[in-house]
């Protein structure tokens, strides 16, 4: 399928002249540099990446074999003689040299109650935790779930089971007891680390009173930490629970780290479940670490002063890399948020920005819309000069929100970054270098190091080799930080990628690549849209229904049609006071940008949409909704929004 039936233009932006002329320059300063050191690594992997991990962690073993194994298996290893600890790598490399350095900077969720963290305690209080953890007889190779709030204790927590060498699974601590009870028992873990109650957006959440529910039904589990957040009186049945600072009290604040292989696994994530249950994936020690530190260092430009400011929870991978072992690794400071975007008001992100001098913003484009929806009044005030890049992750962002967040949060003077990966990447896999790329809004651009992209024939699997392409995303060969497999179930994980297009990992997404190389998410193979043979893209869709200047939010669905296979429905939410946007104006946006065949028969002016608890939405559920299929919505467990359904049933059933 060509793409010359988009007819949004997309603008070239530039590298900003600002960033290239800075002392020290980018670590990729031109698109040349990126190409150079791009084809070394997919040529020549051992080399580029056995040099990299020698520069950017340190090893208790050196490793003899970079690269083994491969896809149809997936025995893939990176480093297998290598041994090292992430939390050496993180904290006491860094410690001793500069125990006064700020490790993290704490902003709580009320305004005003923040607090930093230095190298040096850090250091100290994760080692008296694992202290405490080892001394419940958790040892290498256990699995720990975690279940806490955005405190510092919370990557403490973390740190403290990479120390030992055990497998930390953080539970993004939205989830429901259901929800918070499949992940502990799929992991198996005997050790819950939680926390009395947490707050955020002002509201209590009885984490606890979450926990024992959830635990009803886990037998296996033989302790919980508690550890004090707010102070109030909550539920504790001794001997099981165990008050993290009683027992911190007793422990000396060294521990000897457990030094691991490099492919001992760091830790378990859970997918978000978009398209269905969550895979648990498994992340190892060597390969992950060194790509989180290389992303953040490549793909953030971050220098010795920067302030990295990820917004994400950390429960999400994106938190794993960006606020803890990216951001350590390389003995940099990072900001752990612990509010939302529009608590109190919808400027905090830009408070916390100006307070702290963040250099480095990420987030997600669901947070990006709703804070385009409220308008530019809460960030013009803020002072945001300190910021020089600014991304963002887990979805496709539409050229239009793009726009806004370059004009009006990076002021045309940011490198803004759509950087797209997943859970099972580990890191960052597609996106421009800010002192690299010419961007071009709604593209991800190109490869990071290492990843060798395909776009296939969605029905034949094979390879399409012309530049411009529109297909499936695959990759061709293995990096250090892919998923290994999923926990306990290795079948599940070789059905899911590997086994999908022999010889290739399979992304699950689609996508197109343009005449000048530019990569283009188009969203999910399940979601993809056939009318009439022309296979339409959820993105596209949704990207001229949201340059209506009206629309907040849009999502694109394909329906079932007797007569063209398909047809497009969509979803869209309003921005304040706009309830009288006519729907033919909608669907007329989407002729005049892509086509009359790509015309949604019905939109849906709707109240919200549903989201999974990282903010993506689900289409899944809007497809079951307008078909009818309300009894088999599938897994909702990772719903953020539960009572979204029963509106939209009602909304779809009025209309
Ligand atoms: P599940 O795998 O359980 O269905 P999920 O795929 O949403 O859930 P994640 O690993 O959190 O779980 O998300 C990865 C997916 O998010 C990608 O496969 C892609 O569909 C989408 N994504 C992430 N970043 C981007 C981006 N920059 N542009 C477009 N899509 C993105
Ligand atoms: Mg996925």
């Amino acid at each position: 399928m060509s793409t010359d039936h988009l007819k949004i233009q997309f603008k070239l932006h530039p590298v900003p002249e600002c960033l290239l002329s800075r002392n020290p320059p980018p670590h990729v300063n031109s698109i040349e540099q990126y190409k150079k050191l791009y084809e070394e690594s997919i040529k020549n992997p051992t080399e580029f990446w056995g040099k990299l991990a020698n520069e950017l962690l340190t090893w208790h073993t050196p490793f003899q074999t970079v690269l083994s194994g491969g896809f149809e298996h997936g025995d893939v290893t990176w480093f297998r003689e290598g041994r090292l600890n992430a939390s050496y790598n993180c904290l006491d490399r860094h410690a001793i040299k500069n125990p006064d350095k700020v490790a993290i900077i704490y902003e709580a969720d009320e305004p005003g109650q923040d607090r930093k963290i230095t190298y040096g305690e850090l250091l100290r209080d994760v080692c008296r935790f694992a202290n405490v953890l080892k001394a419940h007889g958790v040892k290498k190779g256990d699995t720990v779930s975690i279940y806490m709030p955005m405190v510092p204790e919370a990557v403490i927590a973390i740190l403290a089971c990479a120390r030992l060498g055990a497998v930390h699974s953080v539970v993004f601590a939205g989830f429901s007891p259901g929800s918070l009870r499949d992940r502990i028992l799929d992991a198996s873990s005997k050790i819950v680390i939680t926390a009395d109650e947490s707050c955020r957006g002002g509201r209590t959440i009885h984490t606890k009173k979450i926990i024992d529910e959830a635990l009803v039904e886990c037998p296996g589990v033989e302790h919980v930490f508690v550890f004090r957040c707010t102070g109030s009186s909550v539920p504790f049945s001794s001997p099981r629970d165990v008050w993290w600072h009683d027992e911190l009290e007793k422990q000396r604040p060294y521990c000897p780290p457990e030094i691991v292989n490099a492919e001992d696994p760091l830790f378990i994530m859970y997918t978000s479940g978009s398209t269905g249950k969550p895979k648990g994936v498994i992340h190892t020690t060597g390969g992950y670490l060194l790509n989180a530190a290389a992303t953040l260092k490549y793909v953030f430009d971050y220098h010795e002063g920067d302030i990295m400011g990820c917004m994400a929870d950390i429960g999400w991978i994106t938190g794993h890399n960006c606020i803890i072992y990216g951001p350590l690794a390389n003995g940099g400071t990072a900001v752990l948020f612990g509010s939302t975007p529009i608590y109190p008001t919808p400027s905090r992100y830009w408070e916390v920005v100006a307070k702290h001098k963040i250099t480095q913003f990420y987030t997600a484009p669901t947070a990006i819309r709703l804070l385009r929806k409220f308008g530019r009044e809460y960030v013009d005030p803020h002072d945001l000069s300190s910021l020089r890049v600014i991304g963002t992750a887990g979805e496709p962002i539409n050229p239009d929100t793009w726009e806004w967040y370059n004009e009006v949060v990076g002021r045309n003077v940011c490198s803004v970054i759509d950087t797209y990966w997943q859970t099972e990447t580990g890191s960052v896999t597609v996106t421009p270098f800010p002192g690299a790329t010419a961007t071009k809004p709604g593209s991800a651009t190109f490869p990071f190091f290492g990843i060798d992209l395909a776009i296939l024939n969605p029905d034949t699997g094979e390879e399409i080799e012309t530049t411009e392409a529109e297909g499936v995303l695959a990759i061709r060969r293995p990096w250090p930080s892919m998923a290994r497999t999923i926990y306990n179930n290795h079948n599940r994980y070789l059905d899911t990628y590997m086994r999908p297009y022999k010889g290739y990992y399979f992304t699950g997404d689609g996508a197109g690549r343009d005449h000048d190389g530019y990569y283009w998410i188009r969203g999910r193979v399940d979601d993809v849209i056939n009318v009439s043979g022309h296979r339409l893209s959820t993105s596209e869709i949704e990207s001229a229904l949201i340059m209506h200047p009206m629309t907040a939010e849009a999502a694109a669905i394909g329906v079932s049609n007797e007569i063209k296979g398909q047809c497009v429905q969509a979803f869209v939410t309003l921005k304040p006071n706009s309830n009288n946007t006519d729907v033919k104006d909608l669907t007329l946006q989407v002729r005049k940008y892509i086509g009359p065949f790509a015309a949604p028969e019905k939109v849906y002016i709707v109240n919200d949409l549903p989201k999974t608890r990282s903010g993506k939405i689900m289409r899944r559920i809007l497809r079951k909704i307008v078909e009818g299929q309300t009894d088999s919505l599938g897994d909702l467990s990772t719903l953020a929004n539960p009572d979204t359904v029963d509106t939209l049933i009602e909304e779809v059933k009025n209309s």
